[in-house]
């Protein structure tokens, strides 16, 4: 099968590999659709930690059941959506119900192969029914679950003032499931451009851009009291660290990016609001499931989301210039 290897840094190969073979209790995934994101241009710029080349990319993955068990819920042919965040199902975390943040965690496309290719094999549970989806929304429910699953952790409530910091993809997906909540939606943003489309994107919410006004313009929004819930989606530390300030007393601050480095506060704020600070990793079945959902209810305007396309083997030529314009970039999409 056609199989696209990032043989090393800033090296992208088609190579004709063999197909995996399925066990029993795994599904031979045909695969459709792939999404692009930071993850992949980071293993591609040699960046990602811990990642071993060559490497086939591709962990937001959607397409057609191939080859499962006889008796499975599904059937050859059911559109599908893979979870690619494989837990141990023994850690801690695991006991916890907390595969997304499992000890020995293993995300197909970084520490395994990924979906660039034709054919992929999984375990049945990472797989959920994408029936009702068009195959380009499908490539979308991965990057959108990381945003759901940070609004969950945040619980974020109907009525509640949220600020979602960092416009890019998983802060717009935050913004939506925050506004699906019923809160009114805020989302600030270093680039005036981003944020505003963001926000033209995003029902009842508004679009701020970062300058010496902002701050200002935060308290204005929310009557001098800040925000119930920030959802950090920058993986930049002064933003991070600046979110804290934006917390109204007795709310949260969630943070979805990580940044490999030490995040510090002023005890006085954090405790005279008792303030929470929650991390958000990954997602879980429940947040797929929650956004296949709301994409099925056409609550997210998913056809302008899709801001790059191509296939597999025009990727080699086009990734280069595609990590150039990632500023533009929503979602980029590999067709196979
Ligand atoms: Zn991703
Ligand atoms: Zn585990």
């Amino acid at each position: 099968m056609q199989s696209l290897v990032c043989t090393e840094p800033g090296k992208l190969q088609l190579e004709n590999r063999a197909e995996p073979v399925r066990k029993k209790n795994e599904v031979k995934i045909k695969i459709k659709r792939v999404g692009l994101c930071g993850t992949d241009f980071h293993i591609y710029e040699g960046l990602h930690p811990f990642l071993q080349y060559p490497r086939v990319m591709g962990h937001e993955v959607s397409g057609e059941v191939f080859e499962i068990d006889e008796g499975s819920e599904f059937k050859p042919g059911d559109p599908v959506i893979l979870n690619p965040y494989l837990p141990c199902g023994t850690c801690i975390a695991c006991r916890k119900e907390k595969p997304n943040c499992c000890v020995n965690i293993s995300v197909l496309g970084v520490h395994a192969d990924g979906g660039m290719c034709e054919y992929l094999i999984a375990p049945v549970s990472a797989i959920y029914s994408a029936k009702g989806l068009t195959l380009d929304q499908c490539a979308m429910v991965e990057f959108l679950s990381v945003g759901a699953h940070g609004v969950r952790r945040g619980e974020v409530r109907k009525n509640d003032r949220v600020l979602v910091v960092g416009a890019g993809p998983i802060g717009l997906g935050a913004a939506f499931f925050a506004s699906i909540a019923g809160a009114s939606v805020t989302l600030l943003d270093v680039s005036e451009e981003r944020v505003n489309r963001a926000a033209s994107l995003v029902k009842n919410s508004v679009g701020v851009a970062l300058n010496e006004l902002a701050a200002e313009q935060l308290k204005q929004i929310t009557d001098g009291e800040f925000f119930d819930v920030v959802l950090d989606a920058t993986g930049n530390k002064n933003a991070m660290q600046k979110s804290l300030h934006y917390v109204a007393h007795g709310g949260t601050c969630v943070f979805i990016s990580v940044v490999k480095d030490d995040i510090t506060f002023s005890d006085p704020l954090f405790h005279s609001r008792e303030m929470r600070i929650i991390g958000s990793r990954n997602a879980t079945r429940v947040d797929f499931e929650h956004v296949i959902e709301s994409i099925r209810q056409d609550l997210i305007p998913t056809d302008q989301l899709n801001t790059h396309s191509a296939t597999l083997d025009q990727l080699p030529e086009l990734f280069p210039h595609w990590i150039e314009s990632r500023d533009s970039m929503i979602k980029a999409i590999v067709r196979i």
